[in-house]
C-alpha cells in the first residue's frame, strides 16, 4: 500500500473540494475519528471523504487500525502479563 494519498485537484474539473486538502484532512484524521474537532471542521472533513476516495478509503483504514489496536490491547496485555509470570515461575 502506498504511503501517499494525492487528490483534490484536478478531479472534478478542478473544482476544489470544501476548500480542504488531502493534506489536511489526514493531518486531522485522528482528531476525526476521535471526535475532537470542532464540528464545522468535522462537517468539513466528512464532506470531502464524501468526494474523495483517497480520504475516505485511509479514514475507513485508520477506524479499522485502530479497533483492532484496541482489541489487541484488550487481549494482549492480561496474555503479556501472564508469559511474563509464567516465565518468572520457571525460572526459579
Ligand atoms: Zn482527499
Amino acid at each position: 500500500m502506498s504511503a501517499r494519498y494525492r487528490c483534490g485537484t484536478g478531479e472534478r474539473g478542478g473544482q476544489m473540494i470544501n476548500d480542504l486538502r488531502c493534506e489536511e484532512v489526514i493531518e486531522k484524521l485522528l482528531d476525526y475519528l476521535d471526535r475532537e474537532l470542532d464540528s464545522e471542521t468535522e462537517q468539513a472533513l466528512a464532506n470531502h471523504m464524501e468526494t474523495c476516495r483517497a480520504c475516505y478509503s485511509r479514514a475507513e483504514f485508520e477506524r479499522r487500525l485502530r479497533a483492532r489496536i484496541n482489541e489487541a490491547g484488550r487481549a494482549a496485555a492480561p496474555d503479556s502479563l501472564r508469559h511474563r509470570v509464567r516465565a518468572l515461575v520457571e525460572r526459579y
